[in-house]
């Protein structure tokens, strides 16, 4: 199959450091491979979207020599597919509608057994799977998720695994506020869009297991996943991101931004004297490194 990749910020600001990182190593992936890179604008949280910020973002891409191939995907665009997707799901009786607020959650999950995960999300315990308690709405329409242990090879993290029934239990698939769920959206859209190799931040590696159980249980053939190490702020030791106020990325200074990108990827300094050599010579190190 060819190989079709793909970067999907979501346009809650301008790039930054930390963003850059994975939009360089997903276009060096691809370019490596010979293959597409395709451009999604993740839109779909439209609460948390910075008017003007996609196009930003596509400038900064633009002064990196970081172009796209086809036409770029808007989220906020494609509802009808989410729609189709989640009636298929329902069709087959995986999908019930959930009353429950965030607080009661937050508290049944704390009563329980379950301790949190890695990044301290606690498992939805499942109150509405059998039925709407009684005089309870429908808030948020959540997957049923299998038992059973989740298992990938990441390419650059090695073996993972995941019991998402046990870590993360059912998912939302469409929100309490009406939005299409990032985990719903990121899915269908990569098997829309053809995507083979799925290359981010390593903040996503613990989605990566629902994601792929909800791939299977929409048909869609699978993704082989590359997550990259997060670059954390020197002062904090924070993931460096928009709400932590990370700055943009200079674009009068697209080289130097490529060499830091690059660095934090762990490779050695380029001796390269502009943007195009700089990127031809990180695509022959990249593909050598990831065959
Ligand atoms: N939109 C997500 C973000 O900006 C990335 C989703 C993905 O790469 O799967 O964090």
């Amino acid at each position: 199959m060819t190989y079709t990749g793909r970067f999907a910020p979501s346009p809650s600001g301008p790039l930054h450091a930390g963003s850059l990182v994975a939009a360089l190593a997903s276009w060096l992936d691809a370019r490596a491979h010979g293959g597409r890179w395709l451009l999604r604008i993740e839109d779909v949280d439209t609460p948390r979207t910075m008017p003007g910020a996609a196009d930003i973002i596509m400038a900064q891409l633009r002064a990196l020599g970081l172009y796209w191939d086809g036409e770029v995907i808007w989220q906020s665009q494609r509802g009808q597919a989410y729609q189709a997707a989640f009636d298929a799901l329902a069709a087959r009786g995986l999908v019930y509608g959930c009353g429950c607020t965030r607080r009661e959650i937050a508290d049944s999950a704390l009563r329980g057994q379950a301790a949190p995960g890695a990044d301290g999300e606690r498992p939805y315990p499942g109150t509405c799977r059998h039925g709407l308690p009684p005089g309870r709405q429908a808030r948020a329409w959540r997957l049923v998720i299998p038992d059973g242990l989740e298992r990938f090879e990441d390419r650059w993290l090695g073996p993972q695994e995941q019991d998402v029934a046990q870590a993360v239990g059912d998912i939302a698939l469409k929100r309490a506020d009406g939005l299409w769920a990032y985990q719903l959206a990121v899915v269908v859209d990569d098997g829309f869009q053809g995507v083979t190799d799925v290359v981010r931040g390593a903040d996503l590696l613990s989605s990566t297991a629902r994601q792929r159980v909800l791939g299977r249980l929409l048909d869609l053939p699978p993704v082989r996943y590359l997550h990259v190490p997060l670059i954390l702020d020197p002062a904090s030791g924070l993931k460096l991101s928009k709400q932590n106020g990370a700055p943009a990325i200079d674009t009068h200074a697209p080289l130097a931004s490529l060499q830091a990108a690059w660095h934090a990827l762990g490779f050695a300094p380029l001796a390269a004297d502009g943007v195009e050599a700089f990127l031809g010579e990180a695509t022959a190190r990249w593909a050598a490194r990831f065959p």
